[in-house]
């Protein structure tokens, strides 16, 4: 019996497989994709997927019994003028940067921390970008003008353009609303640049990296951090994220939350790359600021109101490599999750409700909360994408 331990970045949650058990199915071209799904829908077989694995909460970990779609091969692309490209959901963010900038083009919204997220999962997380981005551009649905999914209702491929109503609830859904196939990107052009109307490829892998060392810990235990790799990873330990989404009147709110959070913490939670004070002697650059410019729209699943916002928050190093450190890791979210719900802040828990804590039935105000269920009873009636 040949054992496959599978995780995600955050390392916390993991899965073992007798590989003869696992159903696991890479597609490469939109064809494959989409034939495979509509047959496992028609025939109401449960499934699951993983982008690029960049979450923490487990959720794209392969199931027992259950088809795994894994989208790392998934990298196709297709341009449909000199500005607008369509690239498939498993394109990594950071490939699509270096690709486009290699045809003299440029990718306004961009995750920053790591080369991880795909384009699927960073849309379906909400996609702010890294400092400086998202300030003048928004976020990443400032630059999608469609999205192609596979809608499990029925198994149909369906193109959503930011003109539909559904379009703002698929950003920051988490996988739970629609599956995304695809996703048409409007690019900066600059001078002279190289993209071709009718052109198609497939996005090469650009970054010096492992790409699914986070996925299989074990097989790449022995191949020591590429340069790259170094500059972010630390043996034992992942950078984990502690954010709130405020507006602006909150800052203050929010910062004296996250310093009593840091204070109480404190044997624990080590701030690092921070670049914002707080109250305390010990906040010294312990926070972060992002900001979030509003333009077109706001995803109501990030937030309920249409105005600029701010990405607040706390970056640790933390050990993962013992339970009793994992459960610490628990006890914190738990701590970070009932002080920023106390003080009526919101939290980014589409890439940091590491596990699974938020009862988001009382987490969204009403009005929002009813819109979500009506959009899930339409879009996935049989309930084969997990639910908020
Ligand atoms: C190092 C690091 C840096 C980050 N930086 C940023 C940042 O700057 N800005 C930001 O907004 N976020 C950031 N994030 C959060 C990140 O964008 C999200 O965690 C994102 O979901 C990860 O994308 P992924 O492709 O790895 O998704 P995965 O972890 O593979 O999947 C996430 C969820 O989406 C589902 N899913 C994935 N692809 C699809 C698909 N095509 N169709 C349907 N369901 C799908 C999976 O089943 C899973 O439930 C960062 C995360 C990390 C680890």
């Amino acid at each position: 019996m040949i054992k496959l331990k599978i995780s995600d970045y955050g390392g916390i949650h993991f899965r073992e497989f007798d590989i003869k058990n696992l159903k696991l199915y890479r597609p490469n071209s939109e064809e494959e994709f989409v034939s495979f799904l509509n047959k496992l829908i028609t025939k109401k077989i449960s499934f699951s997927f993983s982008g690029g694995s960049h979450t923490f909460n487990g959720s794209s970990i392969p199931e027992p019994n259950k088809y795994h779609i894994d989208l790392t091969n998934y990298r196709w692309y297709k341009c449909h003028s000199d500005n607008i490209l369509e690239v498939a959901s498993g394109c990594t963010v950071w490939d699509i940067r270096d690709f486009v900038q290699s045809l003299k083009l440029k990718l306004r919204v961009w995750n920053g921390g790591f080369a991880g997220p795909t384009i699927g999962g960073y849309l379906l997380s909400g996609g702010f970008g890294r400092s400086g981005l998202s300030e003048k551009d928004g976020g990443l649905w400032e630059i999608v003008e469609f999205i192609k999914v596979i809608v499990p209702a029925n198994g149909v491929i369906k193109t959503i353009r930011k003109s539909d109503a559904i379009f703002k609830w698929i950003f920051g859904s988490k996988g739970t609303l629609v599956i995304i196939s695809s996703v048409g990107l409007r690019l900066e052009k600059l001078t002279n640049n190289e993209l071709q109307k009718g052109e198609k490829g497939i996005l090469p892998f650009l970054q010096p990296i492992l790409y699914e060392r986070h996925k299989y810990p074990d097989l790449f235990k022995y191949s020591p951090f590429t340069s790259a790799e170094s500059q972010f990873l630390e043996y034992g330990t992942k950078l984990f994220w502690f954010s709130h989404l405020i507006y602006p009147e909150s800052y203050e709110n929010s910062i004296k939350v996250l310093s009593d959070f840091h204070y109480h913490n404190s044997s624990i939670i080590k701030p690092t790359g921070g670049w914002v004070d707080g109250p305390r002697e010990q906040d010294k650059n312990f926070g972060y600021k992002y900001y979030i410019k509003q333009k077109s729209f706001i995803p109501p699943l990030l937030m309920n109101k249409n105005q600029d916002f701010l990405v607040t928050g706390i970056m640790s190093y933390l050990s993962i490599s013992s339970t009793t450190n994992i459960e610490e890791i628990e006890k914190v979210s738990k701590n970070f999750i009932n002080l920023t719900m106390n003080n009526g802040l919101r939290l980014y828990h589409q890439a940091e409700d590491f596990f699974n804590l938020i009862d988001y039935k009382t987490y969204y105000d009403k009005k929002t909360w009813s819109e979500y269920i009506n959009h899930k009873k339409t879009l996935d009636p049989f309930n084969f994408l997990p639910s908020l």
